[in-house]
């Protein structure tokens, strides 16, 4: 391990989340690593906002900003103060003894005090002939009503929304405000989602039901989505209605794999944090953003956590160091026992000093 780097503070991640922990950590002066992920799980460095157009609602831009732009002005601000930004996925973090040890995929290993893991989640997509990319993707066809469903091509339109989860139920609630009208296309005869949403949905008179359907193809013009060939799955009969934009609501899928099960995760994978909190089960390690947030899944939320999680680390790294200091003076008196003691009995294994000192962890 003698060549190994060792970190105050490693940042998993690199969107909204990913970037205000390395800029409330970077002006804190803990000098951050962030690896910021090559493609990871499918999305380019920089996080969801690179895969769409405009966003509208982040404040701070009266005029709206590009997705790939708000995003490079992320990173800017985050070098501005001194993060390192490392253009790797992780691959592993070994959570069983300390310092943490990370290692990416292309052979760049470190070890760390802190970890903020804010990887995102990804939005499940559909496979359907028309809608994936380079062809009606992101001209009519999105996985996020609530960031797209605005634009200008959606108004006055037939849209449809894919799924019979809460989220199928919010987004066509959401896109009544711009549609023509809303079909909500399930594959089942009975809806996932709570009541009080499925009855928010079916007394709007602006939302259809296609019930036990489901998308076969897209079709349009050179630009744009005009239709949708839907499949009745009880009497396998197709065909094609009026569609200006269709939209996938079928959940998503928390980025943690790398993770191993190390941290708890709740029922749909996402991290579960503490509340009011980003702290994590594991001691030391913090969440942010889309991989622990299943209810708001906004940039600007995703920011908030971020936030969170750096000032949580803050708090940890100066107990630590306390805790060090402690056991330092006691060491020089002889009283290691009483700072076991002072330290919660915890047995912790972590290295004084900087990467030269990595060699010898010390042992509270
Ligand atoms: P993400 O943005 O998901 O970024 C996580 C990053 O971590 C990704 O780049 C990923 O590749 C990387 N990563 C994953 N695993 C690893 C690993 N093992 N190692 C290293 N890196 C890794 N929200 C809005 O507020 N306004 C909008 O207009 C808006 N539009 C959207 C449009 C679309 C098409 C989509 C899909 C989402 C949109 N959202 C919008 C939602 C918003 O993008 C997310 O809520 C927000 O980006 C979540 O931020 P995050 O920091 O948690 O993670
Ligand atoms: P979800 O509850 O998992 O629902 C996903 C829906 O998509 C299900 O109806 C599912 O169909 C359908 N689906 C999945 N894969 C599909 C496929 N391949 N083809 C067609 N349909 C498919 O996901 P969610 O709606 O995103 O909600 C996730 C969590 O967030 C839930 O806990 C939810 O309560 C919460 N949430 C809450 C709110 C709120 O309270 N305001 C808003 C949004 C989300 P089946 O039903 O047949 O499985």
């Amino acid at each position: 391990m003698t060549d190994v780097q060792h970190e105050k503070v490693v940042i998993i991640g690199s969107g909204p989340a990913a970037h205000t922990a390395a800029i409330y950590l970077s002006r804190a002066e803990l000098s951050p690593l962030m690896y910021e992920g090559f493609l990871a799980a499918g999305v380019a460095a920089g996080g969801q906002l690179t895969t769409t157009t405009d966003v509208e609602n982040f404040p701070g831009f009266p005029d709206g900003v590009g997705g790939q732009e708000i995003c490079d002005l992320f990173r800017r601000q985050s070098e501005r103060f001194g993060t390192r930004i490392l253009t790797e996925t992780v691959t592993t973090v070994d959570m069983s003894s300390r310092p943490f040890q990370i290692s990416g995929e292309s052979g760049t290993n470190c070890t760390a005090d802190a970890v903020v893991l804010a990887t995102g989640a990804t939005a499940r997509r559909l496979d359907i002939k028309g809608c994936r990319d380079g062809e009606y993707w992101q001209r009519g066809v999105s996985a996020c009503a609530v960031c797209d469903g605005a634009a200008p091509i959606f108004k006055n339109k037939v849209l449809a929304v894919i799924g019979g989860g809460d989220s199928a139920m919010e987004e066509a609630q959401f896109l009544t405000k711009f549609a023509s009208k809303v079909i909500i296309v399930h594959r089942r005869d009975q809806l996932r989602a709570s009541k009080i949403m499925q009855r928010r949905a079916l007394n709007n008179p602006k939302i259809e039901f296609l019930y036990s359907h489901v998308v076969e193809e897209g079709k349009g013009n050179e630009k744009l989505l005009g239709s949708i060939v839907v499949k009745d799955l009880k009497t396998e009969e197709t065909r094609e209605i009026e569609c200006g934009g269709l939209f996938f609501a079928i959940g998503h899928e928390p980025n943690v794999k790398f993770l191993n099960g190390q941290v708890d995760l709740d029922g749909q994978n996402y991290i579960i944090t503490k509340p009011d909190s980003t702290e994590t089960s594991v001691p030391g390690v913090f969440a942010a953003g889309d991989v622990q947030d299943k209810k708001w899944r906004q940039a600007v939320t995703a920011a908030g956590t971020g936030c969170m999680a750096a000032l949580e680390v803050e708090g940890y790294l100066e107990e630590l160091s306390d805790g060090v200091e402690e056991v330092r003076e006691a060491q020089v008196e002889g009283e290691v026992d009483s700072a076991e003691s002072a330290n919660g009995g915890n047995t912790i294994v972590f290295p004084i000093g900087e990467a030269e000192g990595m060699t010898t962890g010390n042992k509270l």
